[in-house]
């Protein structure tokens, strides 16, 4: 109950909407309140007839006039509840709007550890369901949850006019039923949550499985996963049997309770009508407003059952709401209007808490100018582990002159990766310090940091599109002819215009559309076109074959130009040309030098070296 008490809070820019659905539905059922008695009266109207106590003419009359209020009030309930169920429908949008909208945003500052161990379907999946339940809940409340209670507290205050014995039964009927509800919730939350893990991680391995379908192909293994899929689902089902079953019986029990309860109340009324006490218009009036009270009462199930689902999923959604983002969210002053509906904008803009503010540091041109020297990266006794493992990497430190080249060199899994992970604040480190330009990466808004730096990843990681969206990514707003440029830079003009749509192209997701090569001379365009002064090459060729890499090292050549270069490289040919090599061994650094200063020794770099020479000769050998 809180998780919607916290809703309503999230979305409190709804009020107005929430007090016109309350208006309306307080007219619509005083409305539905006052038909019974049109009906009572006319009941006597026509027994006084029919007994010859009025004339005939009269009560005709009386009846008449009785049956134009009864269209009035049905004419005027009817356009009320299309009103009501209007601002409904666009209540329950903006809603699905507001909470979609804030989860995105919160997804997007947590820090990159959360991405780490979710599956990006799971995440989906649970966004998904988890709002569905919560606006179905909203509905079904709005449309009739204050009209159920007003309902109730009508035919109360009616009933103790005619008997207290009516008003009591009928007062307790409420909170016991509720009562019995509550009973049931704890049991069947806990068995909801287990269906809805269930669901969520199928289609954490759907999303997972459809994106890596070729694997999937190639290793034959569709029947494995279609079963692993389909368990998830027999177990919702078997849990959703057990939940039903459980739910059912205690439902039949509220039932069978409210019946006993209207057993009793009919023979009061039926009584009384007998023994002269209720007229028959008395009677008739009485029947159809505890009818009109019984039935919203039963239909309480289903809003009750609506509010279990709605629980169950909004603890989901604050369970992710409630994860604290990264230190320094790249958010909050950068979510400007720009590409954000206006409306949205609106919605999400002011008074959020849940935003942590950061002071606005300088800008980083201000800074530059008076950083140390001329040091552009450094780390100072930086020591980093993932979660709660050991140290990934144990008191690195070295810093990187303006404009130098340095490669980094180690056996796969010594944290090379991860090293520029904390250069670019993906992760904090547990201790030491990270600086950029002279400024402690730690305290440097995040939007800042990655301005300075330009990274090409192995995986050229593009997105479905166009090449051109592709290339600006960094900078929507960059013309054609930087455009081009910077993709002629990269090699990559001559193939990109050989396409019959040329920038147009669009290349499928994560540019399933492109070759290896291609795909990485596009991500060495968007680099370019970023034109930052710190560039990251994580093993930015090691997939490539030989002549793609040639290609591509082309175009990394003249990204590399008037920059400060960290670069990683599988093939040692590939760096034989850079200022300085730093070996790291067991997570620590093991040797710093010149590439022909490590060759002569015995370290991790001749050894690497004399291995892929000896591969290279044995090559050269077997042709
Ligand atoms: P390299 O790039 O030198 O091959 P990495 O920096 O990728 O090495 O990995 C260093 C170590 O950290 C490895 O043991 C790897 O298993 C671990 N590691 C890498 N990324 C993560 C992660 N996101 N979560 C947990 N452990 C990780
Ligand atoms: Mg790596």
């Amino acid at each position: 109950m809180k998780q919607l008490g916290r809703i309503m809070a999230f979305t409190k820019k709804l009020t107005p909407y929430y007090v016109i659905i309350l208006v309306t539905s307080i007219f619509v059922t005083a409305a539905n309140i006052v038909v019974p008695f049109i009906i009572g009266q006319a009941t006597d109207t026509a027994v006084a007839a029919a007994n010859g106590n009025t004339p005939v003419g009269q009560a005709v009359t009386t009846a008449l006039w009785l049956a134009a209020a009864f269209l009035a009030i049905d004419v005027l309930s009817t356009v009320t509840s299309s009103i009501g169920g209007y601002f409904g429908d666009v209540m329950s949008q903006k809603m699905r709007a507001i909470l979609s909208v804030r989860y995105y945003e919160k997804l997007l500052t947590l820090p990159q550890g959360y991405f780490d161990s979710e599956l990006t379907g799971t995440i989906t999946s649970r966004l998904n369901r988890s709002i569905a339940e919560v606006i179905n809940f909203a509905k079904s409340f709005a449309n009739s949850f204050f009209t159920t209670l007003m309902t109730v507290v009508a035919v109360l205050i009616v009933s103790a006019i005619y008997s207290p014995w009516l008003a009591l039964l009928l007062a307790i009927v409420f909170p016991v039923y509720l009562w019995l509800t509550a009973l049931t919730s704890k049991r069947w939350q806990r068995l909801e949550g287990e269906k809805n893990e269930e669901i969520d991680l199928a289609g954490g391995r759907f999303t997972e499985v459809v994106g890596q379908i070729r694997v999937v192909k190639s290793f034959v293994q569709e029947l494995r996963e279609l079963k692993i899929f389909s368990h998830r689902y027999v177990k919702t089902v078997d849990v959703t049997r057990d939940q039903s079953r459980h739910w059912h019986w205690m439902d039949f029990i509220r039932r069978a309770f409210m019946s006993l309860i209207f057993f009793a109340i009919y023979a009061i009324i039926f009584v009384n009508t007998a023994r002269g006490n209720f007229s028959v218009g008395d009677m008739v009036l009485l029947i159809q407003l505890i009818a009109l009270a019984r039935q919203p009462i039963q239909s309480m199930s289903y809003i009750v059952d609506t509010a279990q689902h709605a629980i169950a999923g909004s603890k989901d959604y604050f369970d992710v709401m409630a994860l604290v983002p990264s230190r320094r969210p790249a958010l909050a002053d950068s979510m400007s209007s720009e590409g954000v509906p206006d409306e949205l904008v609106d919605l999400i803009s002011d008074d959020d808490e849940s935003q942590p503010s950061h002071p606005t540091s300088p800008s980083s041109v201000e800074i530059r100018e008076e950083a140390a020297g001329d040091v552009a990266v450094s780390f100072e006794h930086v020591t980093f582990g993932y979660d709660d493992d050991p140290d990934v990497l144990s008191d690195v430190s070295f810093t990187i002159s303006r404009g130098e080249r340095v490669a980094f060199v180690g056996e796969s899994g010594g944290g090379k990766t991860t090293l520029t992970s904390l250069l670019m604040g993906l992760y904090a480190p547990r201790s030491g310090e990270i600086r950029v330009f002279g400024r402690d990466v730690s305290n440097m808004h995040v939007g800042d940091l990655r301005e300075e730096i330009g990274v090409v990843f192995q995986d050229a990681a593009l997105f479905s599109g166009t090449i051109r969206e592709n290339i600006s990514y960094a900078r929507p707003q960059a013309t054609e002819e930087e455009i081009v440029a910077a993709a002629k830079r990269a090699n990559a003009r001559k193939f990109i215009e050989g396409f019959h749509s040329g920038y147009d192209t669009l290349i499928g997701e994560r540019g399933l559309k492109l070759s290896g090569g291609q795909k990485q001379r596009i991500s060495v365009a968007r680099a370019i076109l970023k034109d930052a002064q710190i560039l990251v090459l994580d093993e930015a060729t090691s997939a490539l074959d030989t002549r793609s890499e040639r290609q591509v090292q082309a175009g990394l050549e003249s990204l590399m130009e008037d920059r400060t270069s960290l670069i990683i490289a599988h093939r040692l040919s590939t760096i034989a040309t850079v200022d300085r090599i730093i070996t790291l061994k067991d997570g620590r650094i093991d040797e710093v030098g010149t590439p022909a200063e490590l060759a002569q020794t015995d370290g991790i770099y001749a050894t690497l070296l004399a291995l892929q020479n000896e591969g290279t000769k044995k090559a050269k050998k077997s042709l």
